[in-house]
């Protein structure tokens, strides 16, 4: 049976959501429409405008995949999707990394270590970091677009020794929006991993690189035909860098990005989050690059 290209890309994007389905934990006591209180147990800040926030979860523990995300509930104020920040082996834990932007996420960076934060989730589809055991991989992040993937790097880094080369490019707009930075130079001085990092504009003390992050793909030393990417930042970055790793050599079929969109349920029922013709909630928000390219290359949809 032969199939057309919209046939092929509906193929990949159905075996992508079943492997999902298989894989995406959820325990009983965290429901997909009630939020569930967890206390806070240690926020700190990161950046200027950001911060992350440790969150202890029911006895029970709380399990999640690579790029997964919740919905966080501030009493008296509103709900945002934020994805997991921390590491799938800690189910002690639930971390996520937030930007101060607007009406929410400026009412919880004034959250105390003891304050209480509703969540519900995990929801969504993952980055395939077990999936892609065997092959180099090639991290792409922009600003904030790095916390959801730093579970990937995490769990990329407990199991080194399935991967070939692993590489992780970051651009930030400046120094001072560089996020985990104690941790980016620890993976920095590592053997078993490259890092490159660089930033949009510097003031004359920045001793790193300066440019966009697409500067650093033909620097960086990956095979690029056995290389699975997974890219998040700003849409206009993920464009670029799709492209940029194509004309590398990585096949499309390789590349991985996340989505986002205004989201208010967070489960499919809403509309909010379409993108195309699925829904960010529980299509996304990570993508087989190969399933959404008809959409993905048209702006504002
Ligand atoms: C799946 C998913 C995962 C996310 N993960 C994270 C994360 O890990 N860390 C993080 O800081 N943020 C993350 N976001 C974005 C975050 O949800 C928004 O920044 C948040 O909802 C803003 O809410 P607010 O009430 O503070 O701002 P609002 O008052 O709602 O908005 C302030 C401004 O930001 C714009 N805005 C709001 N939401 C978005 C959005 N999703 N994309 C672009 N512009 C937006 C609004 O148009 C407005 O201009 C994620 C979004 C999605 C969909």
């Amino acid at each position: 049976m032969s199939m057309n290209a919209s046939s092929q890309q509906d193929y990949v994007y159905l075996m992508y959501m079943i492997k999902t389905e298989e894989k995406s934990t959820r325990i009983p006591a965290v429901t997909e429409m009630t939020p569930v209180w967890f206390r806070i147990n240690r926020i700190q800040k990161d950046t200027h405008d950001t911060f992350t926030i440790d969150l202890q979860p029911p006895e029970e523990g709380f399990s999640f995949a690579p790029g997964q995300f919740n919905m966080l509930y501030m009493f008296g104020v509103g709900e945002v999707p934020i994805s997991i920040s921390g590491d799938t082996s800690r189910n002690d834990v639930l971390v996520h990394t937030i930007r101060t932007v607007g009406s929410v996420t400026k009412a919880m960076q004034n959250l105390k270590k003891g304050d209480c934060v509703g969540v519900r989730g995990p929801f969504g589809t993952h980055w395939p970091a077990e999936e892609s055991a065997g092959n180099d991989i090639v991290i792409v992040a922009g600003g904030i677009g790095l916390a959801p993937l730093r579970p990937s790097i995490y769990y990329i880094l407990a199991h080194r020794e399935k991967y070939g080369r692993f590489v992780l490019l970051y651009g930030a707009r400046t120094p001072k929006d560089i996020l985990f930075r104690k941790e980016l130079e620890g993976w920095r001085s590592r053997f078993d991993m490259e890092v490159l990092v660089t930033v949009d504009r510097a003031q004359t003390d920045w001793k790193g690189g300066v440019g966009v992050v697409t500067t650093l793909i033909p620097r960086s030393h990956f095979d690029p035909e056995d290389t699975v990417a997974m890219v998040c930042g700003p849409e206009v970055m993920m464009r670029f860098t799709i492209q940029d790793l194509h004309k590398r050599g990585v096949p499309y079929e390789n590349m991985y990005v996340s989505m986002e969109r205004s989201m208010k349920c967070g489960v499919g029922l809403c509309g909010h989050c379409q993108h195309g013709p699925s829904f960010v909630c529980k299509d996304g928000p990570v993508y087989p690059y190969s399933a959404i390219k008809d959409w993905f290359v048209k702006r504002e949809l």
